[in-house]
């Protein structure tokens, strides 16, 4: 029985019981429509209202600035996942960069290659995510134009677990070369979150998996982007929150047969900024329900946090909470040891080890776990041991639950 389990999974991840008993409702019978919630129109009244709200209701949950002046951002719905993104970012910002540098030089090859040449991307690599996302950059435009701002890998013999310091960054040397500044708020698979907002030019940041946790400096960003299927909802549908100032008017994308011209890679329709935010995320068939799900998560934390601002505050405290007595646990006994350094320990994917990576301690605590009702603890396949998500939706009952099996396998009662 589903009140018997609790599943720690890092994504696809819980969701809130009373949401899910909403949506076995709506899936046959939309509003008393006798139409179920996936058979309607993505473009039917109904649908828009659903999108509507979950963009009103992030916007207040975040605090991001509305309006169509530059300072303003638009809310947008995508599919391809958080991977869809990784593409995504590169194709859009190239674009916005070459149309600025190719002002006034449009005819002249040899000019534009030499612009061109110039072209940086700059990553943060701090984990698996923002690795992949700084490979698929390389892939699409060439690893010349690729800049490792900092490797964490080089920070602790040959392993990633740190945050280096600002200090020890390599940002590219002239920002106006820099189409974009990269970084992967927390990693999923590490254990690794930032602690503050890093600095770069035309900043981007990958949220997938600690969005609606807390508070974000949406203003010091130009893209921020993030999976559905974590902290918000179910997976199908990614959301990007878009500066106003890489989209047209305040800015113009390069012609595609200039990019092309240049060797520069031209992105598929569905990933264009421009076209899915002049089409308010409905250029094509979006999956109204995932949205729907989105909509009921992000009220349950706009009804949780009245008179708060920004309103995602109450939920950050719970989802601090949380982790805090987890580790504490972790801190508190020789027989576990936390993976990354104790400076960026993730709020949200809690990976440790039993003393030493025994792999037949670690198979008998998530035997024990599982025995338990305690689901999901398996750490990545890429690095094994035990990883704790902490979303939203895992409730305190539950984590209060793994504390106490933690504690009896510590003392050898589990
Ligand atoms: N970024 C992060 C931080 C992730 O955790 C994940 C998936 N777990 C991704 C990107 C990739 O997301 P998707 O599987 O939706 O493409």
């Amino acid at each position: 029985r589903r009140e018997d389990v609790h599943y720690f999974g890092a994504g696809p991840a819980p969701l809130p019981t009373s949401v899910l008993e909403e949506a076995a409702k709506v899936l046959l019978n939309y509003n008393d429509s006798g139409i179920g919630i996936t058979e309607i129109s993505h473009r039917s009244p109904e649908a828009n209202a659903i999108l509507a709200h979950a963009q009103d209701a992030l916007r207040q949950l975040l605090d991001i600035p509305n309006g169509d002046g530059p300072e303003g951002y638009q809310i947008l719905f995508l599919q391809g996942g958080g991977s869809g993104e990784f593409s995504a970012v590169v194709y859009n910002l190239v674009s916005v960069w070459l149309a600025k540098r190719a002002k006034g030089i449009v005819d002249d090859e040899t000019k534009l290659a030499d612009e061109v040449a110039k072209l940086r991307l700059d990553y943060l690599v701090t984990g698996s995510w923002s690795l992949k996302a700084s490979q698929e950059a390389a892939r699409l435009i060439g690893k010349e134009h690729v800049n490792i701002v900092t490797d964490s890998r080089q920070h602790r013999d040959g392993k990633v677990g740190v945050i280096p310091s600002a200090e020890t960054y390599k940002p590219s040397t002239t920002a106006a070369d820099v189409a974009l500044t990269y970084y992967c708020d927390n990693e999923t698979v590490d254990g690794v979150e930032f602690q503050g907002t890093p600095d770069g030019e035309n900043l981007v940041a990958d949220m997938s998996s600690n969005f609606l946790s807390r508070r974000v400096d949406v203003r010091k960003h130009i893209a921020i982007f993030g999976g559905a299927q974590k902290n918000i909802g179910t997976t199908g549908i990614t959301i990007a929150i878009i500066s106003n100032k890489i989209l047209p008017p305040h800015a113009a994308m390069a012609d595609s047969v200039l990019m092309r011209k240049l060797g520069l890679s031209v992105g598929p329709v569905v990933l264009d900024y421009p076209t899915v935010a002049k089409n308010n995320s409905l250029y094509n068939t979006l999956p109204i329900f995932d949205v729907w799900i989105a909509g009921r998560v992000m009220q349950r934390l706009l009804d949780a946090s009245e008179g708060q601002t920004p309103r995602i505050a109450t939920q950050q405290a719970e989802s601090d909470k949380k982790a805090k007595d987890l580790y504490a646990v972790l801190d508190g006994s020789d027989v576990y040891t936390v993976v990354p350094d104790k400076s960026v320990r993730s709020r949200m994917n809690l990976c440790f080890r039993i003393k030493g990576g025994d792999a037949d301690a670690e198979k008998a605590f998530l035997k024990g776990a599982e025995s338990r009702g305690l689901f999901g603890l398996k750490g990545h396949r890429s690095v094994g041991g035990i990883r704790a998500s902490n979303y939203n939706a895992v409730s305190v009952a539950a984590v209060e639950k793994l504390i106490q099996y933690m504690k009896d396998f510590a003392d050898g009662k589990a």
